[in-house]
């Protein structure tokens, strides 16, 4: 069933709060993480939802591959997150799970970028549904280089927002995960193990980056917060015709016409809301109202 509607700006873009009948209301959820995730994801879930996020006791994310890659992954970030949230729902013997993964990559839109893209998985067994969002960022912090001494890195600390993001140290060329240094934070480790790294690597360098683990850089925290508010706002929304929590955007449509000429360009025209139970749909115009498109962004005007 595919129901059209559309709708105005100030009736979407609301941010919702759930009412205590909400099914979720005074529920608790298993949160899969190792690195104190639960400070960016708990308060979203608490202030919208009314639920509580638990962290299972002992849970090791790390099982399922690591950023550093002494444990490779194995899956898509998708199969990743899903892993994760049913290791935490397994140990905890909850119905209901969350769980994050970030990756690091080109940005989808802007190749030439890097970008962080974190998503955020709300499993329901009770309910048998999926529900997830996705943030891509260019904002967090992810700087990496190679020097053979501490005096080589220049102003590479300052890109790294050197110390409050901390970084992880290993020789250029070489793999050895007792030669994995993480979390280092203090300048002088830091210049004491570009030395050891440096001497250990076939190249005569020592390989600094990024620790981009959550509770090692606060930029991909901030991100984080933000996401979770965001799957709590989805999951407060329930759908409008079999009242399943999830309601949200599940696809675009692209065809915005052209102000000059009327024919579609690639921008998005409209938003199509679903239900991650249900097939029922909604079709809503762009949040912004944008009715027409620039000419410049079209392909008969602006070849
Ligand atoms: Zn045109
Ligand atoms: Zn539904």
């Amino acid at each position: 069933m595919m129901q059209q509607a559309e709708s105005s700006h100030s009736e979407k873009s609301s941010s919702v709060r759930a009412s205590h009948d909400h099914p979720y209301a005074g529920r608790s959820v298993s949160l899969a993480t190792k690195h104190g995730k639960e400070g960016q994801i708990a308060p979203a879930f608490a202030q919208t939802l009314q639920m509580r996020v638990e962290v299972p006791a002992g849970i090791d994310t790390d099982v399922l591959g690591t950023f550093t890659g002494e444990i490779p992954r194995t899956g898509s970030p998708m199969e990743t997150v899903y892993a994760k949230a049913r290791l935490g729902m397994q140990i905890s013997g909850s119905p209901l799970g969350l769980a994050n993964e970030g990756s690091f990559g080109p940005h989808p839109a802007m190749p030439l970028m890097l970008a962080d893209t974190e998503l955020l998985l709300f499993i329901d067994d009770e309910r048998g549904i999926k529900v997830q969002e996705v943030l891509v960022s260019e904002k967090v912090v992810a700087a990496q280089c190679t020097a053979r001494t501490f005096a080589d890195l220049g102003t590479f600390l300052e890109g790294a927002h050197f110390p409050s993001h901390a970084l992880i140290v290993r020789p250029e060329g070489l793999f050895q995960p007792d030669l994995i240094f993480k979390a280092v934070t203090d300048p002088q480790r830091l210049e004491e193990l570009i030395t050891l790294c440096a001497a250990e690597s076939p190249a005569g360098l020592a390989h600094i980056e990024s620790d981009l683990r959550a509770h090692m850089n606060p930029t991909r925290r901030r991100v984080l917060s933000q996401l979770a508010e965001q799957l709590a706002q989805r999951l407060a929304r329930l759908c409008p015709h079999c009242a399943t929590p999830g309601w949200g955007i599940v696809d675009h449509e692209a065809g915005l016409p052209c102000s000059w000429c009327g024919q579609p360009t690639e921008l998005v025209r409209a938003l199509i809301f679903g239900c991650p139970a249900c097939t029922s749909q909604e079709r809503h115009g762009r949040p912004d109202g944008l009715q027409s498109a620039d000419a410049g962004q079209c392909p008969f005007c602006n070849p």
